[in-house]
């Protein structure tokens, strides 16, 4: 059985960090008997210095023929990088936000997953963080105010800015559904989160997750106003299983709930599609201070892998492999430099996947 994986290596760090994804999904496949076959896609910087634009025709046909695809960060040093001389819609970014729209990726799912034994990067009082939390942002990606109309002009005399945030039923459904599906395969909790005391679009958010649960009877929903979910996500993160929110609401949150985590080298994620495909990148960006050191974190590449697995491939055991040896790695000691405390071993990229792959096991 093979899998048919894009890989978008990236800039930066990319190149670094996906190798040793790469490596752990080979490790995967030779213990639970599946191969990949790995199909190389240029995206972002490393598309514009072989093609001048960020993201091709060709590399989004590609993509389509595959089953998920695996990419590191994309982006440079913009003070630095010659790709930030060019116009905004050829830079890097570009190429992700125009992926990102032709492969209808309308769910972001970014895991908030505080380790027990990195506990000591949490922000949050030792109370807060004893046992460590685990909780999964459900961003809907391709709707709300960052896709609606936009201007400024002169009204009455005053420059006046308008930006529109619309939603339909249909949006706000097929989300929805992408949310309790994977609060099924976890704790059974969602929080709806809105500003329903405001916002009409935030109204039909409710009401439509509302109709939505009735096809999921074994998962608790709850709604919380986005304010109160700001606070109790430092408050109290614990009580959270699976937040389910729009775009913009989502975007802050997540960055809040990475944040509680202490480290961007930890995060994975996942954009989804309406079938089974999706990309999966670390949340962090490319790290270009870094870059060609050898001492990048890859563990939220190897997560995202891990994800890969669990969501695009249904293969919840191998994930549940590789999140399992990426714990005890760490429970032996082992950390990059952005993680490193005292009296713990610190090891480079390779070395840590390494070391990742000798825990991966049935
Ligand atoms: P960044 O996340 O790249 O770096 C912020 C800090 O975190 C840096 O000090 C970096 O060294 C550190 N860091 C990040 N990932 C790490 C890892 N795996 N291991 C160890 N340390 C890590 O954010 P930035 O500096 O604001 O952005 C750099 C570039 O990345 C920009 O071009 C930006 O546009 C791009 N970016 C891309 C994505 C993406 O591809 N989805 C996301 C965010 C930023």
């Amino acid at each position: 059985m093979s899998l048919r994986i894009g890989i978008i290596k990236g800039d930066g760090i990319g190149p670094e960090i996906v190798t040793e994804a790469i490596k752990v999904l080979n490790k995967t496949g030779e213990i639970f008997d599946f191969s990949c076959d790995f199909k190389q896609l240029l995206l972002g910087g490393a598309s514009i210095d072989v093609h001048g634009v960020p993201l091709t025709e060709e590399t989004i046909a590609a993509a389509k023929q595959c089953e998920a695809v695996l990419m590191g960060s994309i982006g440079g040093d913009a003070k630095t990088s010659p790709w930030y001389q060019l116009e905004p819609s050829k830079r890097p970014e570009a190429g992700l936000l125009g992926i990102r729209k032709a492969l209808n990726l309308f769910a972001n799912l970014r895991p908030a997953i505080l380790y027990e034994e990195l506990k000591g990067a949490c922000p949050l009082k030792e109370e807060i963080t004893q046992g460590g939390f685990d909780l999964m942002i459900m961003r809907e990606l391709t709707g709300g105010l960052y896709f609606g109309r936009r201007e400024t002009k002169e009204i009455d005399g005053l420059l006046t800015a308008i930006d529109e945030l619309t939603y339909n039923e249909d949006e706000i459904r097929r989300i929805a559904k992408r949310g309790f599906d994977i609060a099924r395969k976890r704790r059974k909790k969602v929080t709806s989160v809105d500003k329903a005391n405001v916002l009409d679009s935030s109204r039909l958010w409710r009401k439509i997750v509302e109709e939505v649960a009735e096809e999921y009877p074994d998962v608790t929903l709850e709604h919380m106003l986005v304010d109160n979910c700001a606070m109790q996500l430092v408050k109290d993160p614990k009580q959270f299983d699976v937040i389910l929110t729009e775009n913009m609401f989502g975007d802050i949150l997540s960055d809040e709930a990475s944040m509680v985590t202490g480290s961007i080298g930890m995060l994975a994620s996942a954009s989804l599609n309406e079938t089974k495909f999706g990309l999966y990148e670390p949340s962090g960006g490319s790290a270009p201070d870094i870059a060609g050191k050898g001492i990048a974190n890859p563990i939220a590449t190897i997560l995202s892998a891990a994800m890969m697995l669990r969501f695009s491939f249904d293969r919840d055991q191998e994930a549940d492999a590789v999140e399992r040896a990426v714990s005890q790695t760490l429970r032996d000691g082992y950390r990059t430099i952005d993680i490193m405390s005292e009296g713990k071993i610190q090891v480079g990229t390779k070395e840590m996947g390494d070391l990742i792959c000798e825990r991966i096991h049935k």
